[in-house]
């Protein structure tokens, strides 16, 4: 496998083959509807665990950045600015700090809410961003007016997504981002952190109705061609590869923080367990594991929207809804609330081509496309598919699931407040009172619930449970958790960064009640017209 290369892309359904970085981040989502995944995937070099041992989060970022993007599209002294950039954000001096939780048990925390909106898709968007503005301002050296090159970020969120985003695109030049969220229903402190961005490229709507319904908005306003040949429409979603690509890097370097603690031996395996929803987050564990990283299977840790977990029981059979069909489910951990999870195709992807009989690569990429193509038309005109014997073992190798009910969810969060007194804890942890233990936010809390029995089945293994946001953006589940507990005051684990934020100036464009998606549409329009004017 090569190191330096003209790394290209493709579509996991087959439509488009050799795309560049730049093209695939600005697109997001392919034309045939698949996901952009890499033709190769680059392995780590030799000696990298200990050349890299000491790198600062930064420097690894860029070491295996390099490995997917040709550094004839992006300078690699360019690369490491918009690295730089993108975590100079973070409160914590090594960005994503490993904690132990239970040394007994040897389970560590990888805390990724040190971020601006205080949950791991900082470590994307921020990222993110800062991409798009380098591609667009390249784009635009010498334009003026009309000719400049703009693009329209249009997302739906059921709350950390959108303020991620936000906080990544405020104030970029030539980009307006439109979040989408359901009125009343993403926490209070995450409107805040949303509506309170008063920079004029940052428009918030909100929607009377769910999270699905704002999805329906969004979905529909990208298959419309007018708006998208007149406001170049951007994906922000975990579909967009840059941030599978950025989140590979805090794998790497917790793998490498754990090699450095006490319990650790080079025999030991050790595992990484990740709340997932959209299967984002523990894809980049997967490619991490894929070019070298040392783990044992990667444990996905679901709540009760559980197709995932089903995948994993009934033996490969993908399929949105329970038995009765149902909708969604609202949880305690809303942010994993989802019927099906997007990124979960690229993996097919890799599974289908790693299984295909046929005897060149390239034919071997045409039938994992081919396969993708027909499982996911499968998915949407009847509801769900299976794979075949094969591609499931492949997966099994590789992952193990778990299921944690909304009961189990907060009995951990209680459980892990009464036990759990780590030391090594940095500033801006979520550990509240002189007496109260370590506080988990609801999606950690599954991680948690998850890695104990995965401990239980494997005793000595080594885990890292990815904590994905600051409990304090969670409040009702929390309180409902740990009020009456010894020692508990939420206020104390209230960052200084979230007092007032609910009292500040709001700016919101309400969705009027029954407005259809045209609607919106038109709202979109008025709102771009109105900040090009200068008039926001
Ligand atoms: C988005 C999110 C998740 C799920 O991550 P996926 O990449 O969608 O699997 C888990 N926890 C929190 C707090 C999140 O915001």
């Amino acid at each position: 496998m090569s190191h330096t290369l003209s790394q290209k892309y493709l579509s996991t359904r087959g439509a488009s083959y050799g795309l560049s970085f730049e093209d695939v981040v600005m697109k997001g989502l392919a034309a045939d509807g698949g996901l952009f995944v890499p033709e190769e995937i680059p392995a780590l070099p030799a000696n990298w665990e200990s050349e890299w041992r000491d790198l600062s989060f930064e420097e690894l970022a860029f070491r295996i950045m390099s490995l997917y993007i040709s550094e004839s599209e992006i300078p690699r002294e360019d690369l490491k600015d918009i690295i730089n950039r993108s975590y100079a954000t973070f409160r914590h001096s090594e960005r994503t700090p490993l904690v132990e939780l239970d040394g007994k048990r040897n389970l560590h925390l990888l805390e990724l809410f040190h971020g601006p909106t205080f949950a791991f898709k900082d470590v994307a968007l921020q990222f993110l961003g800062n991409l798009f503005e380098y591609f667009l301002v390249r784009r635009n050296q010498g334009k003026e007016g009309k000719d400049r090159h703009r693009i329209v970020v249009i997302g739906a969120t059921s709350g950390d997504t959108g303020s991620a985003a936000i906080y990544g695109l405020r104030g970029k030049q030539d980009v307006s981002i439109f979040i989408l969220y359901p009125d009343g229903k993403v926490s209070p402190i995450q409107a805040a952190q949303m509506s309170s961005i008063l920079d004029p490229n940052v428009h918030c709507l909100t929607v009377e109705g769910s999270f699905d319904d704002c999805q329906d908005f969004v979905k529909a306003l990208f298959a419309d061609p007018e708006l998208n040949s007149t406001h170049n429409l951007a994906a922000v979603n975990s579909i967009n590869w840059a941030r599978i690509l950025a989140q590979i890097t805090y794998y790497i370097h917790s793998y490498l923080a754990l090699t450095k603690t006490p319990g650790f031996s080079k025999e030991s395996k050790m595992r990484f367990v990740v709340p997932s929803g959209n299967f984002g987050d523990i894809l980049a564990g997967w490619f991490a594991k894929r070019m070298g990283l040392p783990a044992d299977r990667l444990v996905i840790a679901t709540n009760e929207n559980d197709i995932l977990d089903r995948f994993f029981r009934t033996g490969g059979s993908y399929t949105k809804g329970d038995s009765k069909g149902a909708g969604v489910k609202e949880t305690h951990s809303p942010a994993m609330d989802i019927l099906v999870s997007s990124n979960f195709e690229r993996l097919l992807w890799f599974l289908a081509f790693q299984t295909s009989d046929a005897s060149t690569a390239d034919e071997q990429r045409k039938q994992a496309c081919e396969s993708v193509s027909s499982w996911l038309n499968q998915l949407k005109t009847e509801g769900g598919f299976n794979v075949p014997k094969a591609v499931f073992e492949g997966a099994q190798a590789e992952f193990e699931s778990e299921r944690v009910s909304n009961d189990e969810t907060i009995a951990q969060l209680r459980s892990t407040y009464q036990t759990s007194f780590p030391s090594n804890l940095g500033p801006g942890s979520a550990k509240s009172s002189k007496t109260g233990g370590y506080i988990l936010d609801p999606h950690t809390a599954i991680g948690v619930a998850a890695s104990l029995r995965s401990i239980e089945r494997n005793p000595g293994v080594s885990h890292i449970s990815l904590s994905t946001a600051h409990p304090a953006k969670f409040a009702s589940a929390v309180d409902l958790a740990l009020t009456g507990e010894d020692g508990y005051d939420f206020s104390e684990v209230l960052p200084k960064e979230f007092i007032g934020l609910e009292q500040r100036e709001k700016r919101v464009t309400p969705v009027g009640p029954g407005a259809g998606w045209q609607q919106v549409r038109e709202l979109v329009k008025n709102e771009v017209e109105q900040e090009l004017q200068g008039k926001r």
